[in-house]
């Protein structure tokens, strides 16, 4: 293929606008799969995706298409559709030059469209705006047409108005995909220069990554080297893409619950590991107060990840917490209960406008860790699901912080330690041992919870003690039956962690960290 025979783009959406269902369409149209199989969104095919119906991973597949009698290489580059997945929605528009912006014709305009529209547009990507499910009874494609007139300013006769569900008008979605996207602008003669925006280990063949192309050719048996790491590897095998390349998976850190819920099951399902997860936590920064320290950590700000490494005052001047732009659309009438929430959340409201006449987009300036854990719950709750939520990186902002440990029976449970503004401590605390006092099950003696900021206590809750004994329910002898009773209880505790002599069912924190 020549360069200019190349399309390579993304379809973004918010959440059940149907990116998944467009791109089985485009799959079926261009020959890449099967019309007559069952082809439920195949992009989607990590399981834990398809049992939530949302994309975790970004995958990619190569369709082939003519038009015009010309035959057309188009890259599909798959993009997560959730809040919790931003990161990863950036990295593969990188390697894009652009973009369907998918918007349900009932819905409209919902905060991960808007979030994504303007990654993309940061980006210099072309945005080709993509009306979908007109065919339903309750769709109103004019009125959403002149919403993204109003937010994203496209003039309203760009938008191509389509029913993924039913195919109606996706091939003039392929069309306006080579008639509007650029080609990669690829310097052939120059040396290799490619980003690798996915990849994956086979057991068989190696380190597989998808890669865009940026300058030279790239061809079997060449020596390529990695800007980032300068090791040296060997090309074996060059291909396109297809939906069926197998795929696993490295850890990101965990931005939202979600997205800490979702890698929890993949890498119970995919690799059979018991995992224990830590408090989500956002990156905080400390400035170190004095010479010597920053001599010994070799710089003047260091960044905390692992709140049990958090820097107690006499060695840091200031404390600094990074802040996100977030962007609400919400209908007009649960505004003021959404503007109150937000005000909770230590938020600062940067802007306000009506994007038609029931429909208000807001923007704050939040504290990234007011919203990891359950901000999105609490807005969908308040609003009757109706409000949509994303958020952008808005860099770092001073603090008041203090580190909170979480202690049962005295021994701090390092899976909880978690790092608060001062004048949230008491609360969060509060809650975490209520919560942690509902979780808990009762054990042979009292358990004592307690919140602690330092050896000062902030909160407490007791779990009075219980008597289980599993034999109890059996008559007389019968030692096969008590035998296999011990088994089972033996299997049970296998899920469970032992702090102190106290047992936590694993599933314990995830529990604690969520409202409801
Ligand atoms: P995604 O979250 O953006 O990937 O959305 P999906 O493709 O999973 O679609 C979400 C839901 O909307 C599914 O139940 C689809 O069947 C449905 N859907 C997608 N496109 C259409 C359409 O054109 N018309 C109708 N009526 N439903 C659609
Ligand atoms: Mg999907």
């Amino acid at each position: 293929f020549l360069v200019e025979d190349i399309r390579n783009f993304s379809i973004i959406a918010h959440v059940d606008h149907g990116k998944s269902t467009l791109a089985d369409r485009l799959l079926e149209l261009t020959g890449t799969i099967d019309k007559t199989k069952n082809n439920k969104q195949v992009l989607d095919k990590l399981q834990v995706e398809r049992e939530r119906g949302i994309t975790v991973k970004a995958q990619t597949a190569s369709l082939f298409y003519s038009f015009q009698g010309k035959q057309y290489l188009l890259n599909l580059i798959d993009t997560p559709g959730h809040v919790d997945f931003s990161y990863e929605v950036s990295r593969s528009l990188s390697a894009c030059q652009g973009v369907l912006l998918v918007i349900d014709a009932n819905e409209g305009i919902q905060a991960q469209t808007v979030a994504n529209f303007f990654l993309a547009f940061e980006a210099q990507l072309t945005v080709i705006p993509v009306i979908n499910k007109i065919d339903l009874k309750n769709a109103d494609p004019d009125m959403v047409e002149k919403q993204i007139e109003k937010v994203f300013d496209i003039p309203s006769d760009e938008c191509i108005k389509i029913s993924a569900k039913l195919g109606t008008n996706v091939e003039s979605v392929l069309q306006a995909v080579i008639e509007r996207i650029p080609p990669p602008k690829v310097h052939r003669k120059n040396p290799l220069r490619a980003l690798v925006f996915d990849s994956t280990f086979d057991q068989y063949r190696g380190v597989i990554a998808n890669v865009a192309l940026f300058d030279g050719v790239v061809s079997k048996g060449d020596k390529i080297v990695s800007a980032h790491n300068q090791k040296t590897y060997e090309v074996n095998e060059v291909g396109v893409l297809n939906p069926n390349e197998k795929s696993t998976h490295k850890l990101l850190g965990f931005l939202g619950l979600l997205h800490m819920e979702v890698f929890n099951q993949r890498l119970e399902q995919e690799y059979n590991a018991a995992v224990i997860l830590t408090t989500p936590t956002v990156p905080y920064k400390a400035v170190l107060s004095s010479a010597k320290l920053i001599k010994e950590y070799r710089q003047k700000e260091i960044t905390i990840i692992n709140p049990a490494q958090f820097p107690d005052k006499p060695k840091v001047t200031e404390y600094l917490e990074p802040i996100v732009l977030g962007t609400i659309i919400t209908p007009d009438e649960y505004t003021g209960k959404i503007m109150m929430l937000c005000q909770a959340r230590r938020a600062v409201q940067q802007n306000m406008m009506f994007i038609d006449q029931s429909r208000v987009m807001l923007k704050y300036l939040f504290p990234l860790n007011e919203i990891v854990v359950d901000f999105y719950d609490s807005l969908k709750s308040l609003s009757s699901g109706y409000a949509s939520f994303d958020y952008e990186d808005a860099g770092y902002q001073t603090a008041e912080l203090v580190k909170m440990d979480i202690l049962l029976n005295g021994n701090i449970v390092e899976e909880l330690v978690t790092i608060v503004h001062k004048d949230k401590a008491h609360t969060v605390g509060k809650t975490i041992c209520e919560r942690l006092k509902d979780t808990l099950p009762r054990q042979l003696f009292e358990i004592a919870i307690q919140a602690a900021i330092g050896s000062k206590i902030v909160a407490r809750e007791t779990v009075k003690p219980y008597r289980k004994n599993v034999l109890a329910k059996c008559y007389g002898g019968d030692i096969t039956r008590k035998m296999k009773l011990l088994k089972r209880q033996a299997e049970g505790k296998k899920r469970m962690r032992k702090i102190g002599n106290i047992e936590v069912p694993k599933d314990a924190f995830i529990k604690v960290l969520k409202t409801q």
